[in-house]
């Protein structure tokens, strides 16, 4: 997957109608019109309140809110980007990640902090994560978490347990559209504008950005620099394998050992034992430098551009599921 990108939006259902699609059966059913009409505003200005609720507590002194985290369920794909920004093809096998760690670590953060502003669902190919509707099921039930976002490849039609999973104010689908690669697309949409859930289709040009194209000889001050305007690594987090990185670049190069491990630049939070996640979680958004920006074709918020899902040519490995077995 790719970060720059053209969009496209398919569906952009004003609020009203959108809390409105989300409504019990039962009500919508209320006979006189205007009882419906009475629900349908009651249910809005809870949802208004509430936001307004969150904003206010934003703005307390010591509060301590997260801005869009990326949580990585699994490393097997349908495709085999050899650009991929999670370096997908470099791992010598691919699984997916136990789902109680998964929710263990997700908790550990939902808990520590006073709000998420989003949680983006990820992987390789988060379709084919098998405990799918459990992570969406926990996050959607979190009073905590603002919005959750799933990004697909658009080759995979989840079951219909996945798919009523999608249902809600709070979650967007968003559709990666590269081409004839992304073969179940329009399928999917169809299935998704069926069940009234939120979707938006990603389109790309030719912005992928080069994660391999770096200079490893930057100075300390330019590293700063790179870290201190980099979209991706400021307001964003990155929830990998038990660990809360600062990016999903350093995740996936400290998880894959192509770098030295720095204990300063992650949040562990499988290991309950001594355990302060809010006070480390403050620790790592107050750092202003990280060493994975030396080995990153992004640093600074430029980076050379590239064709998007380029596929590698070499055999895929058998643990891979292939879309067309799960649809
Ligand atoms: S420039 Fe640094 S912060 Fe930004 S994505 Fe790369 S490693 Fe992460």
């Amino acid at each position: 997957m790719g970060y720059l990108r053209d969009f496209k939006t398919n569906v952009k259902p004003g609020m009203g109608s959108r809390l409105y699609s989300h409504l019990p059966k039962a009500l919508l059913s209320l006979r006189p019109i205007f009882l419906r009409k009475i629900t349908r505003r009651l249910f809005f200005l809870i949802t208004f309140f509430r936001y307004i609720h969150r904003y206010i507590h934003y703005l307390t002194p010591g509060s301590l809110y997260l801005g869009p985290v990326d949580i990585v369920l699994t490393t097997r794909c349908t495709l085999r980007c050899k650009d991929c920004h999670m370096k997908i093809p470099s791992y010598p096998k691919h699984y997916d990640y136990d789902i109680d760690d998964l929710l263990h670590s997700v908790k550990n953060v939902v808990d520590a902090v006073d709000g998420v502003s989003l949680f983006t669902l990820m992987g390789g190919e988060p379709f084919l994560y098998p405990n799918l509707r459990e992570v969406i099921d926990f996050l959607k039930g979190s009073m905590k978490v603002a919005n959750i976002r799933i990004v697909t490849n658009g080759t995979i039609i989840p079951d219909e347990s996945v798919i009523n999973s999608l249902i809600g104010t709070k979650i967007l689908v968003c559709i990666s559209d590269y081409g004839a690669l992304s073969h179940k697309k329009e399928d999917l949409k169809i299935i998704l504008t069926g069940k009234n859930i939120h979707f938006e289709e990603w389109k790309f040009s030719d912005a992928w950005i080069d994660m391999e194209d770096f200079d490893p000889n930057k100075s300390e001050a330019e590293i700063r620099d790179g870290y201190a305007k980099c979209m991706l690594g400021n307001p964003c987090k990155s929830l990998l394998n038990g660990r809360l990185y600062p990016c999903f670049r350093a995740a996936t190069l400290t998880n894959l050992c192509l770098k030295d491990e720095d204990k300063s630049e992650f949040v562990e939070l499988k290991d309950d034992s001594a355990l302060n996640v809010r006070g480390e979680i403050k620790r790592l958004l107050q750092e202003t430098s990280l060493s994975s920006c030396r080995y990153c074709g992004r640093i600074g918020g430029g980076g050379k551009r590239i064709t998007p899902a380029i596929q590698a040519i070499y055999e895929k490995p058998n643990d891979t599921h292939d879309a067309e077995n799960r649809s």
